[in-house]
């Protein structure tokens, strides 16, 4: 799809499902690179704040809720570029990269205690792997992903990798389980594998000042406001009719729960970004079981 091509931008409307960071990047790059006036972009979002799983939350005496604490490091580099001419929240005259970038100057990840048993701390200076798990790594960062198939973890591994220091950083810094994806994982070497060498205090992780809440989506929402892009809250998506031809699937009408509808018109575009676990995500308390939704 070239939206620069769509001669008629004054006219198009862009329907942005979900409010997510995949959302609020494509608005922003929407009526910055593509020319979509910021009035013609519609956030549709369930939830009655923006920001999907970058969520921050709380007081000091119900307590706080982040459902996905965000690691970040340096080189993620479309979202550092989204974020270098985001204002920051405190203080706009400085990005919200800049802003982040000199905090982590100032507080740098160097994890003391990055494994614990039976109350002890464990002396992590060695990963623990045996040549042949070495092996096993570097492997699977060269084979196809292909090849892998829907192989698990553990398919891959010998039973003595699950016990090593390596196994219990990776697992609990990226939630992998021995059974979660081979391919997954081949993933997440190949991108982070130049923080290897440091995994074992963070080394080289970033956060952001505050929760990504605060620092990245209350930012990233004033800047769309301020360019007229139209946030709707509490609408939620619950069908999508689609006119099907041999070669094109183009979505007709949006329905939402409300009972409203929007009817689409030949050139309008729908994002539907509404993708992550959190989503499916409710909350428990000490008395109160979460529910399954
Ligand atoms: C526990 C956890 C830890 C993580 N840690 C890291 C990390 O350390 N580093 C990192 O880079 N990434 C991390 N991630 C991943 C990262 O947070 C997500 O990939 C990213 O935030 C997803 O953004 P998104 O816009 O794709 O989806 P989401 O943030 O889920 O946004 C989707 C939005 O769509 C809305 N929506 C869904 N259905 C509808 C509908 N029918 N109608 C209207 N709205 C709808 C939802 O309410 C939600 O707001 C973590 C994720 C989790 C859960």
């Amino acid at each position: 799809m070239n939206i620069k091509n769509d001669q008629n931008l004054k006219n198009t409307k862009v329907y942005l499902v979900g409010s997510g960071i995949a959302c609020l990047a494509s608005a922003v790059y929407l009526e910055k690179d593509a020319g979509i006036p910021g009035e013609n972009i519609f956030i549709l979002e369930k939830d009655s704040k923006p920001g999907g799983a970058l969520d921050g939350a709380g007081d000091a005496d119900r307590g706080f809720v982040v459902r996905g604490g965000r690691m970040h490091e340096k080189h993620y580099e479309c979202y550092w570029e989204l974020l270098s001419f985001i204002p920051s929240l405190e203080n706009p005259d400085i990005s919200v990269r800049d802003e982040s970038f000199e905090f982590n100057e100032r507080f740098v990840s160097n994890g003391q205690a990055r494994l614990l048993k039976d109350g002890k701390k464990l002396d992590v200076s060695s990963y623990g792997l045996s040549f042949s798990q070495q092996t096993d790594l570097i492997k699977l960062t060269f084979v196809p992903e292909k090849s892998l198939g829907n192989k698990r973890i553990e398919d891959w591994f010998d039973h003595e990798f699950f016990e090593t220091n390596f196994w219990y950083i990776w697992t609990t810094m990226f939630a992998f389980q021995k059974w979660s994806s081979l391919a997954e994982m081949r993933r997440y070497m190949k991108r982070f594998i130049h923080l290897v060498d440091g995994l074992y205090k963070l080394g080289g992780v970033m956060r952001t000042k505050y929760n990504q809440y605060d620092s990245v989506v209350r930012p990233l929402r004033r800047y769309l406001e301020k360019r007229k892009v139209n946030f709707e809250l509490g609408k939620e998506v619950v069908n999508i009719d689609f006119d099907l031809s041999a070669d094109e699937k183009k979505a007709s009408v949006l329905y939402f729960k409300d009972g409203s509808e929007i009817f689409l018109n030949k050139g309008d575009y729908v994002f539907i970004t509404n993708g992550s676990i959190t989503d499916s995500t409710d909350q428990g308390s000490w008395d109160t079981a979460a529910e399954v939704v």
